[in-house]
Order: C-alpha cells, then structure tokens, then sequence
C-alpha cells in the first residue's frame, strides 16, 4: 500500500468539500448565500464536535480538583469593563474607499508581497531622511520587531503608519492611496435586554467563556467544598465580531471554547503553569493528532497581566496556527472584578489563616479549531490496489461512527442479523446500517466518514455465529461472535 497525503495548497479546500459532501460542516444559511464566519455542524460534524468535547471534559473534569460550569452567555455589562474588553477588545481597521473591503491594520503586511513591502519602506526611510528622531524609530522597529512582523508595527505607529500605508495599494482592488484613517473597532457583539434598545441595556455576546467562571469563583468554591489549587471547567459558545475571518473554521465569529481556570497559591502558580502546559498537549497526542504536528509557542511579548504564555500550536496546511493558549493570569481577574463590584473575592486558606487573592492558570482551547486540527490531521489520500481511497483515521474515540454494520447480501437471513447486530450494539454505541452496493463501496464510504471498524454479515456467519471485522488503518479482516462485538467496541474505545 503507497500513501500521500494531500499537498498543502489543497488540503483545506479538500477538507471544505469533503466536510460538505459527508455531512460535517456546511456553511451557515447556505441557500441565502450563507453568512460569513458562521459554519453549522452536520450529522457527522456533531458526533465529533460533541465526542472532541467530551473527551475534554473528562480529562479535565473527571479529577478530584477540577468543577464543572455552564455559566450564561449573557452577562451584566460590567463584568466586560472589569475585564477589559469594553476598552481593550479592539483590532485597528481601516477601509478601502473603493472596493469597501475592510482591514485589519496590524495584520495588513501579510497580503503584501515582501518586494512591495521593501519598497515602501525604503521610501518612507527617505521620506524621514531629515527627521533623525523618527527615522532611527524606523529602524528600531525594523531591527528589534521580536516575534512581530516590522511591517505591521510601523502601519501601527502612530506617526509613520499613515504614510507607510499612503504607499500601499488595496489588497483587493489593486487601487492605490485608497485606505480610510484607521479606526479601533470592537470585537464584541452587542445586543440589548428588555424591549427598549437604549444605551442602559446594552448587553455583549460572550467574547470568552472564562469570564463567567472568574465570576463564579467563590460559589463554586464554596458549594463544592473546594480548596487551593483546584480548577473550573466550561464549555460554551463564544462569538468574536472578526474583521477578516478566514481559513474555515480557524477563524469564525461564533465559536465554542473549552476553558479551565485553575485557581493556585501565588508561590505555587509556576509549578502549576508547567503541569498544564504538558497535560494539555499530551492530550492532543493522546487523540492521535501527529506529534510532530504540535509545538508550543512561548510568548516572549506578555499581555500586562500575565506572568507567562504559551501557546499550543498545530501545523495546519497554511502553517502554524494556535489551537489553545495556557497563561499565568497572576491575579489580575479576581482583583478586577473585585475592584468593578465592590465584592470581596478572596480566598481564605484555613491552613494559613490568611486571605488573599488566589492566581489562576487558564487552559483556553477552542473546540471548533481543535476540530478542524483533528479533521486535517486524520485526513489521507492513500492509493490500495491500484485506486484511490480517502480516509480519515480518527481516533476511535472521536470517530462520529463507531461501527458499520452490512449484511454481505441481501438475502439468506443475512438482513435480519445484521440488524440484530445493529439494534443491539446501538444502545451503547452510534452505529450505522448499510445494505446498498459491493461490500467494497461500503467499505469506501465509510473509509470517508471516518468509522473505524465494519462489521460484515457473511456465509459463515449462518453457520457459526461469527462476523466479521474490518480495521479502517489496516483493512485487515478478524472473525469475532456477535455475542463478543459489544466488548470488542468497548475495549478498543478504551485504548
Ligand atoms: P487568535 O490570536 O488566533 O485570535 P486568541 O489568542 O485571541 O486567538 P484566545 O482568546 O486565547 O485566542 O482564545 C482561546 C482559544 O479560542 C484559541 O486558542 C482558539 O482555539 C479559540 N478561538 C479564539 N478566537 C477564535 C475564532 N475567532 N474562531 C475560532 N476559534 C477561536
């Protein structure tokens, strides 16, 4: 058996049709023309969505230290003020005047060819040649840009950016000097409770999920009898008004997280940031996503409240890209929401007898993007005597079909026991039943869907009640009872 995996330039869009002719994904409102950045999951979409969020709430939830959560979309308004999103949640965007596409300032460097972006910055060095203060800004930024593009920082700069930008053509239309003055847009969704829309009952769709646990620390802690260190997990829908989305699901405005906020000691807050960082990427492993696909990305520029940051990293047919973040919030959360709401949220340690405001570790991860990270990784174009085959090698776990069951033809009985098979083995496990065409055929289409094993109703089986199994990876046969199917699924589920 020969094997290849698709070549990068086609994988996404691979990815895009399979996803729509298998049933995982379909764009939103499909027959008005769909909605930007807003994908609805199918019938085998749901399954893996719901099997990747499972499987995360029992790693993380099923531990004597960790609460589970299902905190409200809606929040009081305040609660985005404390935690900084009213002011801060903002990209800079700027529009074209004549093709009206928008966007993003600090990101507007990468659709721009490396030779068009030398050139305009040679001419703004000679724009500046006589401001010595500003053009030795110029090449501080160019030469200490850290892990930013220097392009973009200068678009940023106050000063500069506007020139610099003067010197550029919309990526879009090709017009040259047609960008409006940038302007702070804010990611939040906003919408209103009550009947009257005004100002005083403005609301936000969440933009994160940990919101509604830091404000929920000290309920949980006390209703379930918690002390230092432990943790509170959730997962929810989150929605980002982003300018560009882009890249399938990578990057939508509604989206779900898998958020876990571990609150520590402050001494002990280091320790507990490394503990997560490696459990959180051995999980992705532990799913059979490629190792060698996975890196952190440390972060060497630290938001102002945090102490550390890393984040996970996969490497999606467009390169890399974040599937999760893990941070060292320090304090900054409780002691804003404490400060916004005039409520204490200090923890008091009985050992100590003191009371303070605990840290937290975040463990952010989106379960859409993990989606897609794992529909890629499982995805192979594989050549088997002589013809192609697509499969995806999920995980078992995660695979939104355990089993298919076939009758080998339709007659000789054979139907009734394969349907025995399928109603017994439905109880515990999502199974599919499938009679039309060459047992070959069946095998493809559900190569395709991911399902890990096929269970064939055969000659043999009228003679000594065994069936047979076939392995989606190895395509290899093995006879099994059928009084044996439902501990063979099990076990091999639990592995
Ligand atoms: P990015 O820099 O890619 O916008 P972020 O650093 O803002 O991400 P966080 O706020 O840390 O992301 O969110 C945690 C996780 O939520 C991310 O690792 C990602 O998996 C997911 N996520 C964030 N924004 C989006 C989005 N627009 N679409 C899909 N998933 C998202």
């Amino acid at each position: 058996m020969s094997e290849k995996k698709n070549k990068p330039t086609d994988a996404v869009a691979n990815i895009v049709s399979l996803s729509k002719r298998r049933g995982f994904v379909f764009q939103s409102s499909e027959i008005y023309g769909g909605l930007n950045g807003c994908w609805d999951y199918g019938p085998l979409g749901v399954e893996l969505l719901k099997n990747i969020k499972e499987e995360w709430w029992k790693f993380m939830t099923y531990r004597d230290n960790v609460e589970g959560l299902d905190a409200s979309i809606l929040m009081h308004p305040k609660v985005w003020e404390a935690s900084g999103h009213v002011e801060n949640f903002t990209d800079p965007m700027i529009d074209c005047k004549q093709c009206k596409a928008r966007f993003r300032l600090d990101v507007l460097g990468d659709s721009i060819s490396e030779k068009k972006k030398e050139k305009a910055l040679s001419e703004l060095k000679n724009d500046f040649k006589d401001n010595p203060e500003i053009l030795s800004r110029i090449e501080e930024k160019i030469n200490n840009h850290g892990e930013d593009d220097p392009f973009n920082l200068l678009l940023e700069d106050e000063q500069v950016g506007k020139v610099l930008l003067s010197k550029l053509n919309c990526p879009q239309c090709g017009n040259a000097n047609t960008f409006t003055e940038a302007r702070k847009f804010n990611l939040m969704f906003k919408t209103f409770v009550g009947p009257v829309e005004d100002s005083g009952s403005v609301v936000y769709l969440r933009p994160e999920t940990a919101q509604g646990i830091f404000v929920n620390f000290l309920n949980v802690q006390s209703s379930a009898r918690q002390k230092l260190p432990f943790g509170i997990a959730q997962i929810g829908k989150a929605f980002r008004n982003e300018i560009n989305t882009k890249n399938f699901l990578f990057r939508t405005r509604e989206f779900e997280q898998m958020e876990m906020q571990f609150f520590v000691k402050p001494s002990e807050a280091k320790s507990w940031y490394d503990y997560w960082k490696v459990a959180r990427l051995d999980w992705y492993k532990s799913l059979g996503m490629t190792a060698s696909k996975l890196r952190y990305h440390d972060h060497i520029k630290l938001a102002h409240y945090a102490a550390a940051a890393t984040d996970i990293e996969y490497e999606f047919p467009f390169g890399w890209g974040e599937i999760e973040g893990i941070h060292n919030r320090t304090d900054y959360d409780l002691s804003r929401h404490e400060q916004f709401s005039g409520k204490s949220l200090k923890y008091f340690d009985d050992e100590t007898k003191e009371k303070y405001i605990p840290y937290i570790i975040e463990t952010s991860a989106g379960a859409s993007r993990s989606f897609m990270a794992f529909l890629i990784d499982a995805y192979y174009e594989e050549e088997v005597n002589g013809e192609m085959r697509s499969v995806l090698r999920f995980h078992p776990r995660l695979a939104p079909i355990k089993a298919a069951i076939f009758p080998l033809v339709n007659k000789d009985g054979m139907p009734e026991i394969a349907r025995e098979i399928e109603k017994d083995l439905r109880r515990n496990f999502k199974v599919f039943y499938d009679d039309k065409g060459a047992v070959g055929r069946r095998y493809r289409r559900q190569d395709e869907a991911g399902t890990p094993f096929c269970i064939t109703v055969d000659t043999q089986t009228l003679e000594d009640k065994t069936v047979t199994v076939r392995d989606r990876d190895t395509m290899q046969q093995e006879r099994i009872a059928i009084d044996q199917l439902s501990r063979y699924l099990s076990d091999k589920l639990l592995s």
